[in-house]
């Protein structure tokens, strides 16, 4: 059976006392109930990785990443590896974000390759997918995300359970306040499980959470989380503000006691 996973991505925000305030918040501020098959996971800038891993340790909160790089070492001024990562305590990291592709230039194919890094050190990747508006508009995004899992899957193996997770994020609704339709993301989610299912055993398709992102709050939170694909968010805004994120987090265990 599939958990729920509720992420948080706090992109490029905060200063150390904000992160580190933000995640005993978090960590104060939900009962972990072991039989709930719920996950929490935040994903701070990296400069605050390991002090969160820190704060976290005694807790049942995750600690990611949000980048890393696709090499193991050496002469790569600025670069953060999977190695590192793993030894600050990230069990997962988000790669192929679409601010990562439309800023810095990501293709699928360098995605894969860091996904790769990651899954050598034992941290679950979440691969971004998600198309544009332009996109949408052309009907084109079952081919646009068809294309990236392609891409982003290749020389993959995967088993159950699963060392990866996909994160379906429009790019339309990424920090827009605009949010797919528990439809739209329910029909999304159901047909990257289908293409898995065709890449992967159609066991192991089932066992790949797939969480939405794209203007989760708590007021839409309760909607999307329950279409039947939907295995948790990503959360960037929302994570910023204990509340907010707190609320979505116990919409989630809401939904499962
Ligand atoms: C994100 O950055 O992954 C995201 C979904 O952002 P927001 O929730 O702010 O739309």
């Amino acid at each position: 059976m599939r958990e729920f996973l509720i992420a948080g991505n706090w992109k490029m925000n905060l200063n150390p006392d904000e992160a580190l305030e933000l995640t005993q918040a978090i960590i104060d501020g939900y009962e972990m109930d072991q039989e709930l098959p719920v996950q929490v996971l935040i994903c701070p800038p990296s400069v605050f990785l390991a002090e969160a891993a820190d704060i976290a340790y005694d807790s049942e909160l995750w600690i990611g990443a949000q980048n890393v790089s696709q090499y193991p070492n050496g002469a790569y001024t600025g670069e953060i590896s999977a190695a590192m990562l793993a030894g600050w305590g990230a069990e997962y990291c988000i790669v192929g974000h679409s601010e990562r592709r439309q800023y810095f230039g990501e293709s699928d194919s360098l995605i894969n390759q860091k996904s790769k890094a990651l899954i050598e050190h034992h941290i679950r990747p979440i691969i971004c997918v998600g198309e544009t508006l332009e996109e949408r508009k052309a009907g084109r995004q079952n081919e646009v995300v068809s294309a990236q899992l392609s891409g982003c899957l290749q020389g993959i193996t995967l088993g159950i359970p699963s060392e990866i997770v996909i994160a379906y994020e429009p790019v339309w609704a990424i920090g827009t306040g605009e949010t797919a339709s528990p439809e739209q993301a329910q029909e999304m989610h159901a047909f990257i499980r289908a293409e898995l299912a065709k890449r992967y055993d159609p066991e192991v398709s089932e066992e790949v959470q797939i969480l939405y992102g794209g203007s989760m709050k708590p007021d839409n939170a309760r909607e999307l989380l329950s279409c039947p694909d939907v295995d948790g968010g990503l959360i960037g805004g929302a994570s910023l503000k204990a509340d907010q994120f707190l609320s979505i987090v116990n919409t989630a265990f809401g939904l499962v006691s």
